[in-house]
């Protein structure tokens, strides 16, 4: 993506919801992440021999994430703006305990895909905002009755949640056309790269000379 110039990324993703609210079909833009991954994903582009701790109390891009918001209301699509995004590790889904739990901690939806994204997209300086499309209640809301979280249940509901979400993304596109974004994501970098520049490994340096290499 850096590669090729991109400078802001609309990540569209099926999450299950944690509160009664936020129905099956409605479209969330989470504005905070909670990890709780335990696999080694790779999170960062940094290490071997460069320190960088980019800022992350705000996750995703604020502006975009509005945009998004808006575009998706303007269009009469059931939208919230902000929420907690459980990112857990997968690929089963929760039990009722864990999801009982993470209601418990406040969050707002989960799913298995986005931290990771998240980071990455910060520490490459790419503004990033997501659309959360709810496909389930996860099985907190479940009894015998309604039965269980399936894969056919999830596929059937995000398949219809893909209409709405490729619609957002061609309102947006528009707008952004007059785009005079000033979220800060574009300097992302500019205080997070702790090693000096006279100590990097040369292999590292030309590997992340992609994004660090305006500040070095
Ligand atoms: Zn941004």
């Amino acid at each position: 993506m850096k590669k090729l110039g991109v400078e802001k990324i609309i990540s569209i993703s099926a999450c299950g919801s944690l509160k009664k609210h936020m129905k099956p079909l409605d479209i969330v833009v989470p504005d905070q992440y909670v990890d709780r991954t335990n696999q080694a994903r790779r999170m960062t582009f940094f290490g071997d021999g460069i320190v960088g701790h980019v800022a992350f109390a705000q996750p995703v891009c604020g502006a975009l994430s509005k945009e998004l918001y808006e575009t998706g209301r303007s269009l009469g699509i059931p939208m919230h703006l902000g929420g907690t995004y459980i990112n857990m590790e997968g690929p089963q889904f929760s039990t009722k305990a864990e999801s009982e739990m993470y209601r418990l901690w406040g969050m707002d939806i989960i799913a298995m895909s986005n931290m990771a994204e998240a980071k990455l997209a910060r520490e490459a300086e790419i503004c990033f905002a997501t659309l959360a499309c709810v496909t389930d209640y996860d099985c907190w809301y479940l009894n015998e009755s309604v039965g269980s979280v399936s894969v056919d249940l999830i596929i059937n509901n995000l398949k219809k949640n893909i209409g709405n979400a490729k619609k957002i993304v061609r309102g947006v596109l528009k707008r952004m056309k007059e785009d005079h974004c000033h979220c800060g994501c574009h300097s992302a970098l500019k205080d997070a790269i702790m090693t000096d520049p006279k100590v990097m490994p040369p292999a590292t340096k030309k590997k992340l000379k992609l994004i660090i290499g305006k500040y070095i």
